[in-house]
């Protein structure tokens, strides 16, 4: 009577894990999404646009001024050049560019390669869309790919790589050098890169966000969408977009018209804006984010947790069995949330296959006295925690 696809799919672990808790009444350093409102003057914006601005159906692809505002970031950010009238469909929210891109690239038993951790949405909806997965599993403390892992992988038959970077939950910035080897591939195989880069904005010096398709041969083989979400610290507000050459952004374009057809278009509004005058936003935002950072892996490290480094996205990740925790990922996070009021996410979740169950995730996009009380209370967890090795 339903798909089996769905049917047999669990509750995705940010909902589980935000909702005990709130049933808990826990610091929630799962799911990730900052204590703070975002930008006032972009607010402001959204604001004014729903009261006096446009509030019918938008543009399909997108408000002009928006897609304009994209193809100039992007320029200006990334040396990307991109032709705002043919190569930028605005969606709503990455999740909708992801499913875009699946759906209209996707025959059914094409191979599509994709790394774990595996970020929630994208097994699920490649599988819906009829591809055949192929996985290449990415381990702590480097989480990097090799020649031989995509010699593995890679066929003739591999139509889609699915690269998201920075990666979450790694918290990693994939290297210039792996990006050359990933094109390479794409190149080889004829393959097309779907680059989930909603992170872009959030990597942290010395890291650099480079995009895969500003290398050789992936200019016309590339999708690269973004999220509003992430670069204005505005998570729920689920406007994103996606870029790539005319010939597939026409493709892309009949999968948005009949997901979602258009956006908010009070909020698009305001992210054009916001992208036009947020150079200081940009500036500081990595900055207070990677003070936050310091100050959760400080408080941890006082605590005698072992973490990981952390170069981008809102995430830091604890290694459990450096740590002296015997327990695995998942029984430790169950009892955090119920037992120590604090929740996290067991990376476990984020494997499809032989998964890591020693890394455990936070979020620090939180006010200092959150991110000092996690921290105690994770402290706690680890004194609860039955046969701890220290
Ligand atoms: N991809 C990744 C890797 C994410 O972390 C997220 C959300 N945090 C999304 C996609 C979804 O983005 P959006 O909320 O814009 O749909
Ligand atoms: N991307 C967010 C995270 O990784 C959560 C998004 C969601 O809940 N779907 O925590």
């Amino acid at each position: 009577m339903v798909n089996s696809i769905y049917a047999a799919l669990p509750t995705t672990i940010f909902e589980v894990m935000s909702g005990l808790a709130r049933e808990h009444g826990a610091i929630n350093l799962g799911q990730g999404f900052p204590d703070e409102p975002g930008p006032e003057p972009i607010r402001r914006h959204a604001a004014e646009a729903v009261l006096n601005g446009y509030n019918q159906y938008p543009p399909m692809a997108g408000l002009p001024e928006l897609r304009e505002a994209v193809a100039g970031h992007y320029g200006r950010r990334q040396g990307l050049d991109l032709d705002w009238k043919t190569e930028v469909t605005v969606t709503s929210g990455a999740t909708e560019a992801l499913a875009c891109a699946f759906l209209a690239l996707i025959e059914p038993g094409d191979e599509v390669v994709l790394f774990q951790p595996l970020y929630d949405a994208y097994l699920p909806m490649v599988r819906r869309a009829g591809g055949v997965a192929t996985l290449v599993s990415l381990r702590p403390p480097q989480w990097r790919f090799d020649r031989a892992m995509l010699e593995a992988a890679f066929s003739e038959r591999t139509r889609l790589v699915v690269l998201n970077n920075p990666l979450n939950p790694a918290a990693s910035v994939c290297p210039e050098a792996d990006l050359a080897l990933l094109a390479e591939f794409c190149v080889r195989f004829d393959t097309i890169a779907v680059c989930d880069e909603v992170w872009e904005q959030v990597v942290f010096e010395p890291a650099r966000h480079l995009p895969l398709m500003a290398f050789p041969g992936m200019r016309e083989r590339t999708v690269k969408i973004g999220s509003a979400g992430k670069m204005f610290a505005l998570t729920g507000w689920k406007v994103g977009c996606m870029v790539a050459a005319p010939p597939l952004t026409q493709v892309l374009a009949k999968a948005h018209q009949f997901l979602t057809f258009t956006t908010p278009p009070n909020l698009q509004a305001a992210v054009a804006w916001g992208l036009a005058n947020s150079d200081d936003w940009f500036a500081a935002m990595p900055i207070d984010l990677a003070r936050s950072r310091d100050r959760l892996a400080g408080a941890l490290r006082r605590e005698g947790f072992t973490v990981l480094d952390s170069a981008g996205t809102y995430f830091l990740n604890v290694d459990l069995a450096a740590s002296g925790v015997a327990e695995n990922d998942r029984d430790f996070c169950l009892r955090a949330v119920g037992e120590a009021g604090v929740a996290a996410i067991p990376v476990s979740a984020f494997y499809e296959t032989d998964p890591v169950t020693t890394i455990v995730r936070l979020c620090f996009s939180k006010r200092d006295e959150t991110l000092d009380e996690g921290a105690r209370r994770l402290a706690k967890a680890r004194a609860l925690s039955p046969g701890r090795a220290s």
